[in-house]
């Protein structure tokens, strides 16, 4: 489910079906992968639930959302959080996105390459144990010990770097909605739009 954000300044919100003003809002810039922005949100909290279980709840829960819609192609919107009672909460979001986005940009992989082929294995430091496996190309005998790794790098890979400024922009959009004191709304794509 692919999840837009807007905050619009409080007085200008509008009822579906009409459609949110588009001169005076924010939006944070997200990456079009739309696993990358759910990703981005697990692991994190709103207000004691689950920040992804909030946002189906609000879309997809028994009552369906009734503000305008942020443009074609997005359903209705719903409120995900009005100033300031929600400001503690979204800061408190804001934050751990952004530790989220640390953790994960810090995670260290070892590396090693099967001495056939040359192809080449990562697994985080973490989880690293000396075993043998076969090769998945070659079938070569490979043996991951810690102690004879190719050294350490980092386990970023595309998709988490997506991940993790999708959790940057969405931090820093939410940050700024609440100075503004405007609320944010939440909206996802049409079905056959
Ligand atoms: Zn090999």
């Amino acid at each position: 489910m692919g999840f837009r954000f807007v905050a619009i300044p409080g007085h200008r919100m509008v009822a579906h079906p009409q459609s949110l003003p588009s001169d005076e809002r924010l939006e944070p810039e997200l990456p079009p992968l739309h696993e990358a922005v759910e990703r981005a949100f697990a692991g994190a909290e709103f207000r004691d639930v689950k920040a992804k279980d909030r946002l189906r709840a609000l879309l997809k829960g028994d009552k369906p959302p009734n503000l305008g819609s942020p443009g074609s192609g997005f359903g209705p919107s719903a409120l995900f959080a009005q100033p300031p009672q929600d400001l503690p909460a979204l800061l408190r979001l804001a934050d751990e996105l952004e530790s989220l986005a640390r953790r994960d940009a810090g995670e260290r992989a070892l590396v090693w390459k099967c001495s056939e082929c040359s192809a080449r294995y990562a697994v985080p430091v973490a989880l690293a144990r000396s075993v043998s496996i076969r090769c998945e190309r070659c079938g070569h005998p490979v043996e991951l010990n810690p102690g004879r790794s190719l050294g350490e790098e980092s386990l970023i890979d595309p998709f988490l770097g997506a991940v993790n400024s999708a959790r940057h922009e969405l931090a820093g959009f939410f940050r700024e909605a609440m100075a503004r004191g405007w609320p944010v709304l939440v909206s996802t794509e049409e079905i056959g739009s």
